[in-house]
């Protein structure tokens, strides 16, 4: 079973939320109903998505404190030419819920209590993670049945790699059996460089996981969709961008 899956790197920058974004959406695209949740603070996904980070009621925070119930937190992405899409929205509220869930008993869990209600309802869940391994991300990683890692193609690709992977196997043995890692997908790839090459064949040569074929290139529209508030496949679906994270959701339907 792959349905939930968290999309995590502790390392910042490395194309999480464009992924979660825009993998999340050509699902969608290919009639797939799918729930995203952002579990960052920043709100990169929800703004992504044209949502107004400041006015929405009831966020991924009001979720885990129990302040609101799932399918109050649920929203429908509205965008024109998009169906099928959902998401649980966060802003930087969230920052807070750390210190907020101390004391409370399995705060590891409280993610997955709530998913665990509506996950029936959708064919993928895609939770995009914080920049680091904290409990949000543990929280993250007990709701997931499996974990997939962006990696830049840049020269400090590996670095905190290992950590990454020593976190997984200990959510794995004590919080979640059933984890595993779904695979790693490389992105912003430059062909014209040998430095990205070089990632490719390090991190092949490193890592004993899955890692799809799809290489996510380096694509300025994928940087211009966020600020229009759409999905690649919605602002530009011709794009090289669009292109790939189209191949990206096609080889995870077909490693079901
Ligand atoms: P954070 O750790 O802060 O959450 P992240 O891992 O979610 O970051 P993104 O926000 O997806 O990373 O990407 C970082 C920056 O790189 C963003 O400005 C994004 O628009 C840009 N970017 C991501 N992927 C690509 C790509 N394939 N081509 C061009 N730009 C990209
Ligand atoms: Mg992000």
């Amino acid at each position: 079973m792959n349905k939930v899956i968290a999309i995590a790197n502790q390392k910042g920058g490395v194309g999480k939320t464009t992924t979660a974004i825009n993998l999340s959406a050509c699902m969608a695209e290919k009639g797939k109903k799918v729930l995203i949740i952002d579990l960052d603070p920043q709100g990169n996904t929800t703004s992504g998505f044209g949502i107004d980070k400041s006015k929405i009621e009831n966020t991924v925070y009001e979720l885990m404190l129990d302040e609101c119930s799932i399918k109050e937190a649920i929203k429908k992405i509205e965008i024109d030419g998009v169906d099928n899409l959902y998401i649980i929205p966060s802003n930087v509220n969230l920052a807070g819920a750390e210190i907020e869930l101390l004391g409370i008993n399995e705060k590891e869990y409280i993610l997955k209590n709530a998913v665990d209600y509506i996950s029936d309802d959708y064919d993928y869940v895609f939770i995009d993670c914080p920049p680091s391994l904290n409990m949000l991300t543990v929280n993250a990683m007990t709701t997931a049945d499996s974990v997939l890692v962006p990696i830049q193609c840049e020269y400090y690709a590996l670095e905190g790699i290992s950590q990454l992977m020593h976190t997984i196997d200990l959510v794995k043995q004590r919080l979640n059996k059933k984890l595993t890692i779904n695979g790693v997908v490389f992105t912003m790839y430059d062909g014209r460089t040998n430095l990205s090459n070089d990632v490719v064949a390090t991190v092949k040569e490193n890592l004993n996981t899955r890692i799809y074929k799809t290489i996510i290139p380096r694509n300025v529209r994928l940087a211009e969709a966020p600020s229009h508030g759409l999905p690649i496949n919605i602002y530009d679906p011709k794009s090289a961008g669009a292109e790939s994270y189209r191949s990206l959701a096609q080889e995870i339907i077909e490693n079901e």
